[in-house]
């Protein structure tokens, strides 16, 4: 039996034992010490914010920076339909209520026409969300700039969930940094991991320092613990940092290869009938994150699910695209302003695996397996 070929896995490499090493050495094993404030001086460097919290998960960053443009029970937040449930869902742990956008095709993110639309028509009626949740999928910026201004005119803020696009560009620029608050993932399947953990980044310092006191139970500044407000249990341990150190500063070449496993799928069957890669758009740079590609089953005969399955037998995992959360159950309630991009796509795309240690050998087979399924 041949080994699986997975979608995306951790891609450990030599720096990262160093600074764990160093937790353990000098006892920093707590959610504390040096490698915590070097890997968020870092990263600032990397993304080029000013501020920056390490934090438990990507998901705990979104909260948090929902709770601090003060978002609270009954409020919309307008956000992405296109994406991973965690940038929907903190908004309801904050009794909030998700307004979902659709895409564009250029990007697949957020459509600022549409945005520009829905806010023009909220305002008239006296009801606009308190929050816009942007987000940055696959790798690949959405178009931030047009974004920033509409919701500047209406006085949102705006946050970027860039969980996916750690290492793009957007007008040689890192997404994530040009709303409010910008959060970023370290989970194991993300571009770099710590093994599970988040970043929320910002330039406003206030903003990361209220952060940072939630992260830790907010402590009130006293010997004895004094509590004015609920926080949470939300930093990010030395360890993890250790791992994130390591990981960042081979960030280049992890998005190196993740480009690269995309142009070599595309260069095997980018020309075949019925077949259209995720695009770049041309204000960035995606990092390929996950490759992606639509099957349109009219042309092709065959489709998503079934070279999903058809995958799947020979040992190679694929995943459908996001389902849009306009579209899942858990937010039937949920209104969204919908142009039916995000639930084509759905109909159609297919993610192939995309991680950063795939060799020449696992390309070669999922290349070779597909195209056996398409001249069949
Ligand atoms: C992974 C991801 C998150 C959540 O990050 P975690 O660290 O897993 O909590 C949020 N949004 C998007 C788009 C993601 O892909």
């Amino acid at each position: 039996m041949e080994q699986p070929i997975l979608l995306s896995t951790p891609h450990i490499g030599e720096q990262e034992l160093k600074f764990v090493k160093e937790a353990f050495d000098t006892n920093w094993v707590a959610p504390v010490g040096p490698n915590i404030d070097a890997f968020e001086q870092e990263f600032s460097q990397v993304v080029g914010s000013k501020h920056a919290a390490a934090l438990s998960s990507g998901t705990a960053a979104l909260h948090l920076a929902l709770k601090l443009a003060g978002v609270q029970p009954g409020d919309e937040v307008f956000c992405s339909t296109f994406t991973f449930i965690a940038s929907a869902s903190p908004i309801t742990y904050l009794g909030a209520q998700p307004v979902f956008v659709d895409s564009d095709r250029i990007s697949w993110n957020m459509d600022p026409n549409l945005l520009e639309t829905a806010l023009a028509q909220r305002d008239k009626l006296g009801k606009l969300p308190k929050a816009v949740v942007l987000v940055h999928l696959y790798g690949q910026s959405a178009d931030i700039e047009p974004i920033l201004q509409i919701c500047d005119r209406y006085g949102i803020p705006l946050i970027e969930d860039a969980a996916e696009a750690l290492g793009a560009t957007y007008k040689n620029t890192s997404p994530g940094t040009w709303g409010q608050a910008g959060i970023f993932s370290f989970n194991g399947n993300k571009i770099i991991t710590t093994s599970g953990g988040g970043m929320l980044v910002s330039n406003d310092g206030d903003l990361i320092s209220k952060a940072k006191f939630l992260a830790t139970q907010a402590r009130d500044p006293q010997p004895h613990y004094e509590h004015t407000e609920i926080g949470f249990n939300y930093r990010l341990s030395n360890i993890s940092a250790g791992i994130g150190r390591g990981q960042l500063a081979v960030l280049k070449d992890r998005v190196a290869a993740r480009r690269r496993n995309f142009d070599i799928y595309r260069q095997a069957f980018g020309d075949l009938p019925g077949v259209e890669f995720m695009p770049e758009a041309d204000f960035g740079t995606s990092t390929r994150w996950l490759s992606c590609l639509t099957f349109d089953p009219q042309t092709t005969g065959i489709n998503r699910e079934q070279i999903r399955l058809q995958l799947l037998e020979k040992q190679i995992e694929t995943r459908p695209v996001w389902k849009p959360m306009h579209l899942q159950p858990v937010f039937a309630h949920c209104e969204c302003i919908n142009n039916g991009v995000a639930e084509d796509i759905f109909q159609k795309g297919l993610c192939l695996p995309s991680g950063s240690n795939l060799n020449n050998d696992d390309l070669e087979r999922v290349v070779s397996e597909i195209l056996n399924l398409y001249t069949k």
